[in-house]
């Protein structure tokens, strides 16, 4: 019988395998050897962020003119995928990468010039900030508001799960620029916070997993924004760019989860071809077979579908709904395969020294944020109200 030929993504080629081959090095030797550290002081070090900004890692997919990578969407998924392959889903490359296209797509001329060559470099972290205390699914109930006063606004409120919110140097604050205009009245503003007077970071968070990402509260105190740092130059515009920009995140979302999906497998294959009870190895025993099969299965098919989604933003035609459903099939594939392998593992599966232990706790987020499976659901849904099946 022919042996399966290994799978092969068909946006891969041989650059994108060069650049993989960069990408597991830099990882192999600036991540892995400090996860534990990093989870414990609850960042990356900056130095990693310089360190990934010199290798041309961190805004691989935006234009060289602004000194990005010039690559595409294919290297943001190759990143992605490496940090999963090693379990490292606290370095906020992601939502700094995501940062960059709001501003690459939605920004002015003269604020993607400012802005973009300081991120690709590491010099300025990214982050973005939609979530408060009171809201997160329903973003047009945000309260934080950004009043005109003269050549600036001032900005009063406060943001709450902000991936790299300790770290940022460049936080994309969506606030109400006109609270009486529901959706029309939302704007996304660039805020520099070095300096920045009024703006206060507050805890960093403590969670169930993504030890060394360091989500955090944020705080507005009359904090003055030059008009000029309105994103696109024209108020109001906000919802409409965090919906043309949601995609993009969501599709990343998916690239991580599957990549984790195959990462757990991974590490259940060989805990199990190693472990033996009642004489043999555990693998061999029908149930995990099975178990595994399946979890093989889920990837397989999951992979698939990403792949697809991965072309279709390189192409430039990911869609809402299309989006929506990666995130949403990808992230509840993981909960359920990283349960999965983790039962095989038994008690070790449980001590956070073993790998499986941490990719299960990083995975329970990915429901919840980038939109939770629920809102994923209400998005499909709508689709169907409006196109049919
Ligand atoms: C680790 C982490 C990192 C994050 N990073 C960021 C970040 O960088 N920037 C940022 O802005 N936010 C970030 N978030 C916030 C995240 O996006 C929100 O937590 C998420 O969108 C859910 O909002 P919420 O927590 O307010 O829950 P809620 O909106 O209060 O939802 C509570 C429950 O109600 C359900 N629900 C809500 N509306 C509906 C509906 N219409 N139909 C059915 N069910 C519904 C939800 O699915 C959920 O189960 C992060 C969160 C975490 C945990």
């Amino acid at each position: 019988m022919p042996q399966t030929p290994a799978y092969r993504s068909p946006w891969m080629d041989a650059d994108l395998e060069m650049y993989r081959d960069a990408v597991r090095r830099f990882v192999a030797e600036e991540i892995a050897p400090h996860q534990e550290r990093f989870a414990r002081q609850q960042h990356v070090d900056r130095a990693v962020w310089h360190r990934a900004g010199e290798l041309g890692l961190l805004l691989a997919d935006i234009p060289d003119e602004y000194g990005g990578g010039g690559g595409s969407f294919a290297h943001v998924a190759v990143l992605l995928e490496e940090l999963a392959r090693v379990g490292e889903n606290g370095f906020g490359a992601s939502v700094h990468q995501i940062a960059a296209n709001y501003l690459l797509h939605q920004g002015t001329e003269a604020q993607k010039r400012k802005y973009l060559p300081q991120m690709a470099s590491g010099r300025m972290i990214g982050a973005i900030a939609m979530t408060e205390p009171g809201t997160g699914s329903d973003l047009q109930a945000i309260r934080t508001r950004a009043e005109l006063r003269g050549d600036g606004y001032i900005l009063n409120g406060s943001k709450i799960f902000i991936t790299n919110g300790s770290m940022a140097d460049l936080v994309i604050v969506v606030a109400k620029t006109d609270p009486a205009a529901g959706g029309k009245g939302i704007s996304l503003l660039l805020l520099e916070t070095q300096g920045a007077e009024g703006y206060q970071v507050g805890r960093v968070l403590d969670k169930l997993g993504q030890k060394s990402s360091d989500t955090s509260e944020l705080f507005f105190d009359n904090v003055r924004v030059p008009a000029e740092n309105l994103l696109g130059g024209v108020e109001g515009r906000g919802f409409a760019h965090l919906m043309t920009e949601l995609p993009y995140e969501r599709t990343l979302c998916a690239v991580t989860a599957i990549a984790s999906t195959e990462a757990a497998l991974r590490l259940a294959l060989d805990y199990t071809r190693e472990r033996r009870v009642f004489g043999k190895p555990l693998f061999e025993l029908q149930n995990t077979r099975f178990k595994l099969a399946e979890v093989k299965t889920q990837a397989t098919v999951g992979r698939c579908f990403v792949d697809a989604c991965v072309q279709r933003v390189i192409d430039g035609t990911m869609d809402a709904d299309t989006a929506a459903m990666a995130k949403l099939w990808t992230t509840e594939a993981l909960g359920r395969s990283a349960d999965e392998c983790l039962q095989l593992f038994g008690g070790y599966g449980y001590m956070m020294e073993y790998p499986i232990a941490r990719l299960y706790a990083d995975a329970r987020v990915q429901r919840i944020y980038g939109g939770t499976s629920e809102i994923m659901k209400e998005i499909v849904a709508r689709s169907l109200e409006r196109n049919g099946a």
